[in-house]
């Protein structure tokens, strides 16, 4: 993969293999907990899941992403573009504003998602209720998604993704991109990596 320094984000070592993996992680972790609460995402079109305000924070998964928009055909590629200038030009106009704030991921059709399989974390994991063990010994505790919330935590009240392994092996990676650069990339919204 080519560097994608000038793009405000690094690409250089390509971590796809490693990132798929822990991803098939994270679903299998993802599958066993909605299996054992019976949670889905039936009749929902993902427009509270899929907000543009999603930010990614590691160049590895920009990285990633962008490999999944690369693996479109044009038409599509082009459709995910267009919308992610306008949306990043709504968000420069006014972030607070209801253009920027009612806008729908770029990669959101009709609430499939264009790059699936190269989805990052945030969207893998989104729904279900989790903690993080932090290193200096506290926890962190996530609600579900407005429909976990109402539909399905009265019957699964302990219910929980242990997010720990995932969020500390992705900051593994993305402190030897750092190491590599010498630097850290900023974080960016789903649009902005998209519109790049
Ligand atoms: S990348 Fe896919 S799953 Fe994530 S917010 Fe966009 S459309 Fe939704």
């Amino acid at each position: 993969m080519n560097s994608g320094d000038n793009c405000g984000y690094f690409s250089g070592t390509d971590f796809g293999p490693r990132l798929k993996k822990l991803y098939q992680e994270m679903d299998a972790a993802y599958s066993a907990a909605s299996n054992l609460s019976d949670f889905n995402c039936d009749g929902c079109d993902g427009s509270k899941c899929c907000t543009v305000d999603l930010i990614i924070h590691t160049s590895v998964e920009m990285s990633y992403m962008r490999q999944g928009l690369l693996a479109l055909d044009q038409t599509t590629k082009s459709q995910i573009k267009g919308r992610s200038l306008e949306i990043v030009e709504f968000k420069r106009l006014n972030p607070f504003g209801p253009d920027y704030r009612n806008s729908i991921c770029a990669a959101n059709f009709g609430g499939r998602c264009a790059i699936y399989e190269h989805r990052p974390m945030i969207c893998r994991l989104a729904g279900i209720p989790h903690f993080i063990d932090r290193p200096d010994q506290t926890k962190i505790c996530g609600p579900g998604c407005h429909r976990f919330e109402t539909v399905f935590l009265a019957s699964n009240p302990e219910l929980k993704i242990d997010r720990t392994s995932f969020y500390r092996r992705l900051a593994e990676m993305e402190i030897e991109t750092i190491r590599t650069h010498g630097k850290r990339t900023h974080s960016l919204t789903i649009a902005q990596i998209f519109a790049i």
